[in-house]
């Protein structure tokens, strides 16, 4: 199991940046991973996950939170249902009839991209009252493909998010594939700051301490924990 090995080079790399030790935050992203490489992290203490589909989480979670919820793991970290245990990070895109389902599953959300989902996340919230951490993810690379608030008009969205009650904490990004990831991190890190928000959730297997050296308070990291993903 990686955990360990990526641990202490999470410590390497928040100790190279100068910043305090267990200033970062490691999401597990436990996608279409087989229970048992789950489970073995889950043993091994570690509490904070990711996923990226809401069906995969209703499927596997509800049993993981009855079995490792109120048991404190190695890195003290707190759902926001007051229960010391299991945090939950929903990674993937989020399509707007899901929103009920996500906000019942999720701790936080990285993936808040666009009006239609910050209207029925925040019907949601008032209904459920339950208020999952929120991240908009932001399209740093201005890709025509790719989910995300386009840098032009964060602003923009951040109003209409306040407008809703809506308080983000944070931005989210996925830099574009093949290219140096360090100028979007940096370019997130910018935003975050001109907004206020003091959250970034950036980074993955295989950037993740690129990621920590521009700032990133929530890295995403998949297969360098638990192996490949295998979608046959
Ligand atoms: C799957 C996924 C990850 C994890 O990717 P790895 O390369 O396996 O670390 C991180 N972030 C997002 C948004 C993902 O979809």
């Amino acid at each position: 199991m990686g955990l360990t090995d990526i641990t202490s080079r999470i410590a390497a790399a928040e100790t190279a940046a100068g910043r305090a030790q267990g200033s970062v935050r490691l999401i597990a992203v436990s996608k279409v991973q087989p229970n048992e490489r789950v489970e073995a992290v889950l043993n091994a203490g570690h509490r904070v996950f990711g996923e990226n589909y809401v069906q995969e989480t209703q499927g596997k979670w509800p049993d993981w939170r009855d079995r490792f919820d109120g048991i404190d793991g190695i890195d003290g970290i707190d759902g926001i249902d007051g229960i010391d245990g299991i945090d939950l990070h929903m990674i993937g895109p989020l399509q707007s009839n899901k929103a009920r389902q996500a906000v019942q599953l999720f701790d936080a959300i990285h993936t808040l991209d666009r009006a239609t989902l910050a209207r029925k996340l925040a019907a949601q919230i008032q209904e459920q009252g339950r208020q999952p951490q929120l991240f908009v993810q932001v399209n740093t690379g201005d890709e025509p493909q790719k989910a995300g608030i386009l840098v032009d008009e964060l602003p923009g969205f951040l109003s209409y998010c306040a407008q809703l009650d809506l308080s983000p904490s944070g931005l989210m990004c996925i830099p574009p594939e093949g290219l140096d990831p360090q100028p979007h991190f940096a370019m997130l890190r910018k935003l975050a700051a001109e907004h206020g928000l003091p959250n970034l959730s950036m980074g993955m297997s295989a950037d993740f301490e690129t990621a920590i050296a521009e700032g990133a308070t929530h890295i995403r990291v998949g297969s360098a924990i638990f192996g490949a993903r295998d979608y046959s």
